[in-house]
């Protein structure tokens, strides 16, 4: 699938990709849908698509079919590569801050039947799989990466409460990553088919934030009073980012997890944030180590996303697909070439 610019997907022949030295070219097992890419269809993307045509999606899992030279990977492991890779030398990343890197190079090309890795991709972010970890259940790398380096920033403990603002895929993976560390989850969300899946997944309380009353009120109610330990803000509109603040309790922890529009800005009670010493943090993308170590959640079983994808759909069929997710009548669509 080829994009070519805002509203304009394409299905192409292309050739097999041949690895160049340093390269690896995938068979493409499972991808996924993301919102990211319904966002990009409509307007574009000028950090991960900084040029078109592309070809086109960016979760995904494979296997090798070739590998070019200097690759110690063989033909027939599996494997699931980010989608990006920092450069290494640049001031954020020499400070441990990759996910910051000042070169970032994205790779998309996920809905498609072959994708060759660049070398940089190849030596910093794949990650070989175990055989009983099925493809679908491994493309959840990428956004996983991205949900935990939110959790990690917010150090959730056992016994917090943690509150996730908004239930999209991301807001789903973000509670499920808190409640794996045995915080006590309180989703919010809006009424509808997306809201009622939360029911499935267990957990603590689910909030409605369409109903009437407020969102900020029902959270102190549930905590006597104090508010909640962490709050993550996941719909990317800032009366919610405000909603964010609002929620947290003395010394709690507001992770700015959902992009908002360039330009937006949000009013802030600086009383709070000082005398309340509120830590207030933005968490994006991820970085080597969230990716591995989301791996490694989904290897254990200790987390199984899977449970969000609610269509299942052929290549040709992605535009469709990202049309479902526009319309929020899915979370996740697996695409399986
Ligand atoms: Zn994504
Ligand atoms: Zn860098």
């Amino acid at each position: 699938m080829v994009f070519h610019g805002p509203g304009d997907l394409r299905a192409e022949e292309l050739p097999v990709p041949v690895p160049e030295p340093g390269e690896v070219v995938l068979k493409i097992d499972a991808a996924l849908t993301c919102g990211t890419d319904v966002k990009t269809l409509r307007r574009g993307h000028p950090v991960m698509i900084p040029k078109v045509p592309t070809v086109f999606g960016h979760e995904f899992a494979g296997t090798v079919t070739a590998v070019g030279a200097g690759v110690s990977l063989r033909e027939g492991d599996r494997l699931v590569a980010a989608n990006s890779a920092p450069c290494g030398a640049c001031a954020p990343c020499r400070a441990d801050r990759p996910n910051l890197c000042e070169d970032l190079l994205f790779v998309n090309g996920a809905y498609g039947e072959y994708i060759a890795l660049p070398p940089r991709l190849v030596s910093r972010n794949v990650v070989l799989l175990a055989p009983s970890l099925p493809a679908a259940r491994a493309a959840f790398a990428e956004p996983l990466a991205c949900a935990l380096l939110a959790i990690e920033r917010a150090r959730v403990e056992a016994g917090q409460t943690v509150v996730v603002l908004g239930h999209g895929p991301l807001g789903c993976l973000l509670g499920m990553l808190a409640a794996s560390r045995g915080a006590r989850v309180v989703m919010v969300g809006k009424a509808g088919w997306r809201f009622d899946q939360l029911k499935h997944l267990g957990f603590a309380r689910w909030l409605d934030a369409s109903a009437a009353g407020s969102v900020v009120e029902e959270i102190r109610g549930l905590t006597a009073g104090r508010g909640a330990d962490v709050v993550i803000e996941a719909t990317g509109r800032p009366e919610v980012w405000e909603e964010a603040v609002d929620a947290v309790g003395r010394g709690g922890t507001v992770v700015f997890f959902g992009g908002c529009a360039p330009g937006t800005s949000i009013r802030l009670d600086t009383r709070r944030a000082h005398y309340e010493e509120l830590a207030l943090l933005g968490a994006f993308h991820h970085t080597p180590g969230t990716f591995r170590r989301a791996v490694e959640a989904l290897e254990s079983g200790a987390l199984a996303p899977d449970r969000l994808i609610t269509h299942r759909m052929r290549l040709q069929e992605v535009g469709r697909a990202l049309d479902l997710m526009a319309r929020g009548a899915a979370l996740k669509v697996l695409i399986e070439p």
